[in-house]
C-alpha cells in the first residue's frame, strides 16, 4: 500500500472544510486542513455571522421606537455610531478566527497556509510544499457573482457591506434573494433610504407565495422602495455618487450600490481539471451521493458542490462523507426539508414545502394560515404583523411546510422542523399544548382551514 502524507487533506477552512477536518480528526485519521486567508469562511467573516450582528444592532432602531409605549423615557435622537459597530464586529470575528485556529491545533490537524492546487489524485501543492494525502476533500466555498452590465466595477458585493466607511445614505440593492432582502432591510434600520431592483415579480422565489407577499408589505411599511421586473442597464459614477440606470430608463442617484445576484462556487485555479475532476455545466464541483468527485481519492462539500448554500447543509455534508470514510458508514444525507431563515425585519423561516410545491406533489391539501398582530406590538405602538402558515398533505393529515413571517422566526421554526422531520401530523400539532402568552402557540392553535384543497394558487407562487 502506498504510503501518504496525512489520511486526508482538507482544501479550505470554511464551515465544511473545518467541521471534516475536526471530525476526522477525532475519528483518528491524520489530518492537514490548507487555508489561504482568514479560518473560518464565508460563513464567520463575510456572511452569516457579521450579518447577523449587524441584523442585531438595526433591530434597536425599532427598540427604541418600541421602547416608549411601555413608558420608557428615552433621550431623543439616539444615533448609531458606525464605526464602534464596526469595530466590535470586526474585534468578535477575530476572536472567532482564533477559535477555529485554536480548535484546530488542539483536535491534531496540521495546518498550511497558502493556496492550495492538486497536482495529480492524491499531491497538492502549497507554494513550495507537496503534500500527499489516501484523500483530497475540496471545501473551497462560493463568491459573489456579478452579472456582466456596463459599469459593474462601480457596484459592491456583500463582501463590502460591513466596512462601509459610513452607512449609506442612498442604498441600491440589485436582486431579490436571501442577500439583496437582508442587506436592504438592515440598512434601512440603520438609516438609509432603500431601493431594491429585482427582475423578478416579487421577492425571494422559491419560497411560499404568502411569505413572499407578506415580507414585501412589511418593507414596504419600513420605507423600502421596490422596482420589479426591473434590470439594470448601466451603473456609472458621478461626482461621488453612482447613476443606476434601469432598463426602462429609469435613473436613480444612489450612494452605494449592492449586488446580490447569487454566488458561484470557488472552482478556480484548484489544478482540477488537470487532474481529471468534472464540474457540473453551472461550474460546480460534480459529486455523487457521497460526494465523491470524478476522480475517486477527491472529494468536494459544501458550496463549491453548489446544491445548497447553506452553512448548515456544508456541516451536515461533511459530517455525512466523515462517517463515510472513518466512522460506522451509517450516515445519510437528505435534503428534504432543510429548514431556512432570512434575517430581514421581520424575519422569515420556513421548513418544509411551499403550498405550490406542496399542491404539485400531493393530491389535497389543506393550508392553514394567520396573521396577527403580536402582543408586543399592543403596546409598542408599531404596525407590523407576524403571519404563520401551515401545509398539509390531507389524505396523510401529514403537516409538509411550516412557515413564518415574525420576530425570532428562525428560533421559532427550528423546533417545528425537528417536528417535521419526525412526521408530525396536523393532529399531532394540535394535540400539542401551547406556550402562552407567545407568538409561536399560534402553530398549534390553528384550526380552521383557510384554503381548501381546490384552491388556485395565484401564478407568482413560489
Ligand atoms: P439568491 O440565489 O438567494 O438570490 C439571487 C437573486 O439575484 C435572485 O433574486 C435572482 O433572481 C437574482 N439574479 C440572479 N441572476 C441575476 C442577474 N443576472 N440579473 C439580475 N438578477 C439576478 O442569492 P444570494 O446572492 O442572495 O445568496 C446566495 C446564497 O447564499 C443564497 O441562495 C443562500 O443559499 C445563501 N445565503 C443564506 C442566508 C441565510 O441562510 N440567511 C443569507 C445569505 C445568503 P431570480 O429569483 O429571478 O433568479
Amino acid at each position: 500500500m502506498q504510503a501518504f502524507d496525512v489520511d486526508i487533506l482538507v482544501i479550505g477552512g470554511g464551515s465544511g472544510g473545518v467541521r471534516a477536518a475536526r471530525l476526522a480528526a477525532g475519528y483518528g485519521a491524520r489530518v492537514a486542513l490548507v487555508e489561504q486567508g482568514a479560518m473560518g469562511g464565508t460563513c464567520v467573516n463575510a456572511g452569516c455571522i457579521p450579518k447577523k450582528l449587524y441584523s442585531y444592532a438595526a433591530s434597536y432602531a425599532h427598540a427604541f421606537e418600541e421602547a416608549t409605549g411601555f413608558g420608557w423615557a428615552l433621550p431623543t435622537g439616539q444615533r448609531l455610531d458606525w464605526p464602534t459597530l464596526k469595530h466590535r464586529r470586526a474585534a468578535e470575528i477575530a476572536r472567532l478566527n482564533e477559535v477555529y485556529e485554536h480548535m484546530l491545533a488542539t483536535g491534531g490537524i496540521q495546518v498550511l497556509r497558502g493556496r492550495a492546487r492538486l497536482a495529480d489524485a492524491h499531491t497538492v501543492v502549497i507554494g513550495n510544499q507537496q503534500i500527499t494525502a489516501e484523500h483530497v476533500l475540496v471545501a473551497t466555498g462560493g463568491s459573489a457573482s456579478l452579472p456582466d452590465i456596463p459599469g459593474r466595477e462601480l457596484v459592491m458585493t456583500s463582501d463590502a457591506m460591513f466596512d462601509l466607511p459610513q452607512v449609506p445614505r442612498r442604498l441600491l440593492v440589485i436582486g431579490g434573494g436571501y442577500i439583496a432582502c437582508e442587506f436592504a432591510s438592515i440598512y434601512r434600520a440603520l438609516g438609509a433610504e432603500v431601493i431594491l431592483v429585482h427582475r423578478g415579480t416579487g421577492l425571494l422565489s422559491g419560497f411560499d407565495h404568502d411569505v413572499r407577499e407578506f415580507l414585501q408589505g412589511e418593507m414596504d411599511a419600513d420605507g423600502i422602495e421596490f422596482r420589479f421586473n426591473a434590470t439594470v442597464r448601466e451603473v456609472q459614477a458621478e461626482a461621488g455618487h453612482r447613476i443606476v440606470t434601469l432598463n426602462d430608463g429609469e435613473r436613480i442617484v444612489a450612494d452605494a450600490v449592492l449586488c446580490a445576484t447569487g454566488r458561484r462556487p470557488n472552482t478556480n485555479g484548484l489544478g482540477l481539471e488537470d487532474v481529471g475532476v468534472a464540474l457540473t455545466p453551472d461550474g460546480a464541483i460534480a459529486v455523487d451521493a457521497w460526494f465523491r468527485t470524478s476522480v475517486p481519492s477527491v472529494y468536494a462539500v459544501g458550496d463549491v458542490i453548489d446544491r445548497v448554500q447553506l452553512t448548515p447543509v456544508a456541516l451536515r455534508e461533511a459530517t455525512v462523507l466523515m462517517d463515510r470514510l472513518f466512522g460506522s458508514g451509517t450516515f445519510r444525507m437528505d435534503y428534504a426539508a432543510i429548514p431556512t431563515a432570512v434575517f430581514t425585519h421581520p424575519n422569515i423561516a420556513t421548513a418544509g414545502l411551499s403550498e405550490a410545491k406542496a399542491r404539485a406533489r400531493f393530491k389535497r391539501v389543506a393550508i392553514y394560515r394567520s396573521t396577527f398582530r403580536a402582543l408586543k406590538h399592543t403596546l409598542s405602538g408599531r404596525a407590523t404583523r407576524t403571519l404563520m402558515k401551515l401545509v398539509v398533505d390531507s389524505d396523510t393529515d401529514r403537516v409538509v411546510g411550516v412557515h413564518m413571517v415574525g420576530e425570532e422566526a428562525g428560533e421559532v421554526i427550528q423546533g417545528f422542523a425537528v417536528a417535521m422531520r419526525a412526521g408530525a401530523s396536523k393532529a399531532q400539532f394540535d394535540s400539542t399544548i401551547g406556550i402562552h402568552p407567545t407568538a409561536a402557540e399560534e402553530f398549534v392553535t390553528m384550526r380552521t382551514a383557510t384554503t381548501m384543497p381546490d384552491y388556485d394558487v395565484p401564478a407568482v407562487a413560489g
